[in-house]
């Protein structure tokens, strides 16, 4: 039996993409391994998104061949996208596969051990065929409804590496729901690059996800990482539905409106807070994480601390904190003031101490009320983690929960910057 050992970087796409592969080569008799045990194949799904994410993505690559020098090694995802030519050159890289052949993955490999080499350029190119997922990583699973980007932020290289919007046919994104639920999940996200762009024969994304949690069975629906730049005043009447997790990653990214049009992003500061405001108000406890650049080339101190103000205002219980990170080929690499690391740090720091302020004031507004936990993983010291609808993090300390199961908890206190809740 050949080994395989998968590693991915970056976002919830990629991790879809992998669960699909792992699924595809277990079915097919391939044992997949930890990694960072020897393989026969080591896969890297990569990110570009940030030098250090390309980093990462070469330090892994470097692990996996070393360790298994006599195996092959199939790097993918968005580097492979970005840096084909330099990774082609490498030797320690038997196979580059950009996105857009990604799916076909296992044929390649299968067809490598059989003595028939077939070149990356040559598989299927289908950014929605990928296998259902059976076997996951992870508890809960995604579901790919959406790829590629038309916004062209001028800070952002995805539209380069994963190619322009295109939404998956909506029968096979319910379809794909219900093959997940039958294989046993009980949560789903819903992923893709700019999925409030979602588009498919005149179905909007409220429209697929009314279709989708029409779907029987005793599931809950997450939405992913998601643009503020298409949202329709009825929005959050769609979150009355109990599948509809009350919770959204709204990305910000600066909470001044002199960055946001260099960012070339399609809001402004008040219509952003408009939907915050729009959903808090159907929804007082609805829960909004976000992510925000600081440092973006110009940035004054005045406008950063517009950012701090705006996400002050919007509650945020948790904020991803990026340092810009300048990539060729975007417009804000050619932009002028670009701004020095020690301020990025500087400001990133801030962030950090202002987000973990801010998730704490959430937790304790939502002490006393009632959760539905998902189980991901019961410890043998007679407790279990999991997270709520809100998308929150709580430890119960209570015997004897099994994996994957839901439990009705009430929010008790806050340890270690988890909620402790009691059945
Ligand atoms: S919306 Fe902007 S930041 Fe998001 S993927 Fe598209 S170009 Fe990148």
């Amino acid at each position: 039996m050949k080994k395989v050992a998968f590693k991915t970087l970056g976002c919830r796409l990629n991790q879809f993409e992998t669960d699909s592969l792992v699924t595809q080569f277990h079915n097919a008799g391939y044992e997949v391994v930890e990694f960072g045990k020897k393989a026969d194949v080591s896969i890297i799904n990569t990110c570009t998104v940030t030098n250090s994410s390309d980093q990462k993505s070469r330090n892994y690559i470097n692990q996996a061949s070393g360790l298994s020098p006599d195996g092959i090694t199939v790097v993918s995802g968005c580097m492979a996208n970005h840096k084909k030519e330099i990774l082609e050159k490498q030797e320690n890289i038997t196979y580059v596969v950009e996105n857009e052949q990604k799916n076909d993955i296992f044929n390649l490999v299968d067809s490598h051990f059989k003595g028939e080499l077939v070149h990356p350029g040559n598989l299927k190119a289908d950014v929605f065929g990928f296998e259902t997922v059976e076997k996951s990583l992870h508890t809960r699973t995604s579901i790919k409804i959406q790829d590629g980007c038309d916004n062209f932020c001028s800070f952002c290289i995805i539209p380069r590496v994963r190619g322009r919007a295109i939404s998956r046919p909506a029968a096979d994104i319910v379809d794909n729901v219900k093959r997940v639920i039958d294989n046993g999940f009980k949560e789903i996200v819903l992923t893709g690059v700019n999925i409030s762009r979602y588009e498919y024969e005149g179905l909007s994304f409220k429209n697929i996800v009314e279709k989708i949690v029409e779907v029987e069975g005793d599931f809950r629906v997450r939405i992913s990482s998601i643009e503020p730049d298409n949202f329709t005043p009825d929005f959050p009447d769609l979150f009355h539905h109990p599948k509809l997790n009350p919770h959204l990653h709204l990305c910000l990214q600066s909470g001044s409106d002199n960055i946001l049009m260099k960012m070339r992003r399609m809001y402004s500061v008040n219509s952003f807070m408009g939907i915050v405001e729009s959903f808090r108000k159907v929804h007082p406890d609805f829960n909004f994480t976000t992510d925000i650049i600081v440092g973006f080339p110009g940035e004054t101190e005045e406008d950063f601390q517009q950012t701090l103000n705006i996400a002050s205002r919007a509650k945020f219980s948790h904020i991803h904190t990026f340092r810009y990170s300048l990539r060729n080929g975007t417009r804000a690499a050619r932009m002028e003031n670009q701004i020095p690391g020690k301020v990025k740090t500087e400001r990133s720091e801030k962030l950090r101490i202002l987000s973990e302020q801010l998730e704490k004031e959430y937790f304790n507004s939502m002490l006393q009320k009632s959760q539905r936990v998902l189980i991901e993983n019961p410890d043998k010291n007679g407790s279990a983690f999991g997270y709520g609808e809100h998308y929150i993090p709580i430890q119960i300390e209570t015997a004897g929960l099994a994996k994957n199961e839901f439990y009705q908890v009430s929010l008790k206190e806050i340890k270690n910057n988890r909620v402790i809740g009691i059945i």
